[in-house]
């Protein structure tokens, strides 16, 4: 393994603290804590084959158990999608050439075309993408973001939703987002939080994602990657990161004195007895299982996706 990549991607600093050996399914899986700037990272990064076969082939697969969404799984991200375009209707106007990175099965491009955008949607696995294609008739290229070179198109805007996080060099991958965007177009981004308190400490790492993103080591990643916030939060529930970029200055990374020893002191804390002892936690679980339960029981009647979100209210 080079030496470079068992630094941080974001500061290149080799200083780290190991915070978990395992991946919510129990496999080994180091996550090391970036003691400069406070960026989570897998440590060693896997490597960039390994990287592209299990995204093209095996990620969705192994994710939900199908190659292609079942009806409960297309009601969730249909309700996903309503949330991101009404957060993102403010910056919507005037803004027509529109990319979804990671596109999945591709709820959020279908909504937009809906509006009258003209959206493409990228999504590296092969049977997602054929789903967008076939199902939903959304312009889709199947690929990753690495496959969009600096002769694009360029777009008015991008979003790409829980996509950063699998990207072994988050900073080069905003860069790249930068180049493809118009002179004044925006970035989307939503990342898992990671200093979201109501998560057991057993279920934080998954091992499909390589870097894990506080509001501040979200900032300064972009920071270095040339965008400027317009919008820099935690969603409504605090699970994850919302913010909106445009192109902007390259910045220097310069974390804030503290913040990795505010990250790891936060990390001490974390227990499962403290977990189980938080009521929002509970709170969070009923509203979860009788979401999902409401979800199965409305899927037996759904139409064809298609159908379903061509009658969704956005409003
Ligand atoms: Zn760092």
């Amino acid at each position: 393994m080079p030496e470079s990549l068992r630094c941080c991607p974001l500061c290149r600093s080799p200083d780290a603290a190991a915070v978990s050996d395992r991946d919510r399914e129990g496999h080994p899986n180091v996550t090391v804590l970036c003691l400069r700037c406070g960026l989570y990272r897998t440590d060693p990064m896997p490597d960039q084959a390994e990287l592209t076969r299990f995204y093209r082939d095996l990620y969705r697969l192994e994710y939900k158990g199908v190659i292609r969404p079942k009806g409960h799984h297309v009601l969730r991200a249909a309700r996903a999608a309503r949330d991101r375009y009404r957060w993102l209707l403010p910056y919507l106007s005037g803004r027509r050439r529109w990319l979804d990175i990671g596109a999945g099965s591709g709820e959020f491009a279908f909504l937009m075309n809906r509006q009258g955008h003209q959206a493409l949607a990228l999504e590296p696995n092969r049977g997602y993408a054929g789903y967008i294609r076939e199902a939903l008739q959304v312009p889709v290229r199947e690929g990753f973001l690495d496959d969009l070179g600096p002769e694009s198109e360029k777009f008015d805007g991008i979003s790409c939703f829980h996509v950063l996080e699998h990207h072994p060099n988050p900073v080069a991958a905003l860069d790249r987002l930068r180049g493809l965007l118009a002179p004044s177009g925006i970035l989307a981004v939503e990342v898992p939080n990671i200093e979201f308190p109501y998560v057991h400490p057993r279920n934080r790492f998954h091992k499909a994602h390589l870097v894990h993103f506080s509001l501040t080591s979200l900032a300064l990643a972009a920071q270095s990657a040339g965008l400027r916030p317009l919008e820099h939060r935690t969603s409504g529930d605090g699970g994850v990161l919302w913010s909106v970029f445009e192109p902007g200055e390259v910045q220097p990374v310069r974390p804030l004195p503290g913040v990795a020893n505010q990250a790891m002191a936060s990390e001490k804390r974390r227990s499962a007895a403290r977990y189980y002892g938080s009521p929002a936690v509970w709170r969070r679980a009923f509203l979860r299982l009788t979401a999902l339960g409401t979800e199965r029981v409305r899927a037996l009647t759904m139409p064809a996706p298609k159908i379903y979100l061509s009658r969704l209210s956005l409003h």
